[in-house]
C-alpha cells in the first residue's frame, strides 16, 4: 500500500485524484485550505484523510508532514486563479497567487524531501496549467505562476533524479470545476469549439494522467498536456 499526499484534494482535480488513489487501496492523505464541507464529503467518500493547511504556510507545511512518516508519491496539485487586467490587480493580490502556486510546491516538495531521501524513491507530480506554456490574456500572474511550475519541476527533476526521485508536471487545458465557475457559460462552449477532442475536460481525465505519469519509472521532468489538444 503507497502512501500518497494530495495537496487541493477536497474539490475539483484534486478530489478525483484522492478518489483515484484511494480506490486501488493506497493510504491518501490530502491538503485542503478552507472548505471543510468539502474536504468532509471527499474523506466520508473515499477514506481518504483530510488535512486543513495553507500550503503557502511553510511552518504549517513542515508540522504536516512531520505527521507523515511515508511519503511515496506527492501531488501539488493546489492552486488558485486570478481573472482581470494585470493593471487592476493589487499587488497583495500578485503576491498571493506565487504564495499558493509556486512557494506552495517548493513548500510542499521541501517537506515530503526526508521521507523520500530515507527510501531513495518517490515521485512528485506538479500540476501547471496549458496557460503556463502559452500564456492567457488577463491571466498574467496566472500564467507566470503555472510557467514557474514547469521551470519547477524540470529542475527539481535534474536535481533530485540522482536520489531515485522523479519529478514529472501535467499542464490540463479547460477543466470542468469551480475554478471555471465564473466562466460564462458561452465562453465555455466557445472553449469545448476550439478544443481538437471538441469538449472541456473532466477532473478524472486530469487525475488518470496524473496517476500513469507518477508510475512511469523512467519518465522524469516531463510535461504532459491534458487539453484535449487545445495546446500541441
Ligand atoms: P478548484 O476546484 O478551485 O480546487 C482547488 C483546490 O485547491 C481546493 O481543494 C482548495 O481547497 C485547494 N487550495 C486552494 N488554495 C489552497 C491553499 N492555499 N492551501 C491548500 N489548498 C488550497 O481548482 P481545480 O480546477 O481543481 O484546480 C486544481 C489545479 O489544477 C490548480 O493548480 C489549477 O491551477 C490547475 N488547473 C485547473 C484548470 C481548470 O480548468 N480547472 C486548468 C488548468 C490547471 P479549499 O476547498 O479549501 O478551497
Amino acid at each position: 500500500m503507497a502512501s500518497i499526499v494530495v495537496t487541493g484534494g477536497s474539490r475539483g482535480i484534486g478530489a478525483a485524484i484522492t478518489a483515484r488513489y484511494a480506490a486501488r487501496g493506497d493510504r491518501v492523505y490530502f491538503l485542503y485550505e478552507k472548505n471543510h464541507e468539502a474536504a468532509k464529503a471527499v474523506a466520508e467518500k473515499t477514506g481518504a484523510t483530510p488535512i486543513c493547511c495553507d500550503v503557502a504556510d511553510g511552518a504549517a507545511v513542515a508540522a504536516v508532514f512531520s505527521r507523515i512518516p511515508e511519503v511515496d508519491i506527492l501531488v501539488c496539485n493546489a492552486g488558485v486563479c486570478w481573472y482581470g487586467l494585470l493593471t487592476d490587480m493589487k499587488d497583495a493580490e500578485w503576491d498571493r497567487i506565487f504564495d499558493v502556486n509556486v512557494k506552495g510546491i517548493y513548500n510542499c516538495v521541501k517537506a515530503a524531501m526526508p521521507a523520500m531521501l530515507r527510501k531513495h524513491a518517490g515521485s512528485i507530480v506538479t500540476v501547471s496549467s496549458m496557460w503556463g506554456q502559452v500564456g492567457a490574456s488577463c491571466e498574467a500572474a496566472y500564467s507566470a505562476t503555472k510557467g514557474a511550475v514547469i521551470a519547477l519541476t524540470k529542475a527539481l527533476a535534474k536535481e533530485l533524479g540522482p536520489s531515485g526521485i522523479r519529478v514529472n508536471c501535467v499542464a490540463p487545458g479547460v477543466i470542468l470545476t469551480d475554478m471555471c465557475a465564473n466562466v460564462a457559460p458561452e465562453v465555455l462552449e466557445e472553449l469545448s469549439q476550439e478544443t481538437p477532442l471538441e469538449r472541456n475536460g473532466r477532473p478524472e481525465d486530469v487525475a488518470k494522467v496524473v496517476e500513469s505519469l507518477a508510475d512511469a519509472e523512467f519518465v522524469t521532468g516531463q510535461v504532459l498536456g491534458v487539453s484535449g489538444g487545445f495546446v500541441m
